[in-house]
């Protein structure tokens, strides 16, 4: 997987504060392990730095959005495997982990 297109896919989020979509100059790859990515992203216009991490598989891809910094070093640090980062879900209030619907909303 290319960076490139971890960043394509960032592009697919919007911003938790102001709701504008990510632009791929404001992104960038921290690291990787396998087939999970960490990501931060600067939205382009209220200039809000949000932590992302992206599991991307040929068939599956999943953002987890809203990571503290922390969250991310910890991660970075415990060498998890994609399906034990799936338990982060419990991290987090405002997205359930359902991919297609975090998309649905931007119907919104
Ligand atoms: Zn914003």
């Amino acid at each position: 997987m290319e960076e490139s297109l971890i960043k394509k896919l960032m592009t697919s989020i919007k911003c938790g504060v102001c709701g504008y979509s990510y632009v791929v100059d404001n992104i960038d790859v921290l690291s990787h392990h396998q087939d999970l990515w960490f990501v931060s992203a600067i939205c382009p216009t209220c200039h809000t730095r949000c932590l992302m991490a992206a599991i991307v598989k040929e068939e599956v891809s999943e953002v987890i959005t809203d990571l503290t910094e922390a969250e991310v070093d910890k991660l970075k640090d415990s060498k998890l495997t994609a399906d034990e980062v799936l338990d982060m879900h419990d991290f987090l209030k405002n997205f359930d982990g359902d991919f297609s619907r975090l998309f649905a909303r931007r119907k919104d």
